[in-house]
């Protein structure tokens, strides 16, 4: 590693559990960032500050005034440009080594496949369960591990699944909560949630720690405070039930 880089990452290379080698597993790590909105935001920015190596950031919307509130990649000139535009500008300033590719697209049964192909890690920075059950499905088809994060309010939930190990999306929420016109967020909210998102990134490719596998955990900022629960397959379940186990 060049002396420029050692000093960039050197405050999280000193922990015990990242080390050099984390740094290495990390630089050769590729993460699928699906939506850029306040939770896309929040994780990409911290994947892109500790130094993955390569990023795809997936969205076909423009920047409106009222995401600026919790969409902290996009700023007020950016009204009206594509958010992957946008993103990509500021994630490139903040750290020019991070190879990063931008897709302008919705995601569909169709290009799904091709989207996640080569990743390593899948965020999820959706706002919408049609959106999350897609990447779910295709996460738990092609093997790949998949952050899932949503808010609204003051709240939020996370959790980590590792297809064939843990349960799946669809095991924990098998129907999608009905849809409000207008998603209420506290911009606050899904920085909380999305870079917990970020940290269990690093975690399950640096293979660090003991990442948020087989539990839910549910953020109150109202109260701020943390709950988890323990959450366990469903044998039934039509997504992941005839998976195989790892
Ligand atoms: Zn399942």
């Amino acid at each position: 590693m060049i002396a420029k880089e050692f000093e960039r990452y050197s405050r999280q290379i000193a922990i015990p559990s990242f080390g050099e080698a984390g740094q290495r597993k990390l630089e050769a790590a590729h993460v699928v960032v699906a939506g850029l909105g306040g939770l896309g935001s929040a994780a990409s920015l911290y994947l892109v500050a500790a130094g993955v190596g390569h990023l795809t950031i997936i969205d076909a919307q423009r920047v409106e005034l009222s995401n600026l509130n919790r969409q902290v990649l996009h700023w007020l000139p950016d009204v009206n440009r594509l958010k992957v535009e946008s993103a990509m500008e500021k994630l490139h300033a903040m750290n020019p080594s991070v190879s990063i590719e931008a897709k302008p697209e919705k995601v569909t049964q169709k290009n799904i496949h091709e989207l996640l192909r080569n990743a390593d890690v899948v965020i999820d920075g959706t706002d919408n369960y049609q959106t999350r059950y897609l990447l779910n499905e295709a996460c738990v088809r092609i093997h790949k591990p998949f952050v899932h994060g949503a808010v609204e309010g003051l709240t939020g939930q996370l959790t980590t699944i590792i297809p064939g190990d843990s349960p799946c999306l669809k095991c924990i929420i098998p129907k999608p909560p009905p849809r409000k016109p207008t998603l209420p967020v506290l911009g606050a909210t899904p920085g909380v949630i999305g870079c917990l998102q970020a940290m269990e990134t690093i975690k399950l490719l640096i293979g660090m720690d003991e990442p948020l596998i087989g539990r839910m955990l549910f953020f109150d900022g109202q109260r701020t405070s943390f709950e988890e629960i323990e959450i366990r397959r469903d044998p039934n379940c039509p997504v992941c039930g005839s998976a195989p186990s790892l």
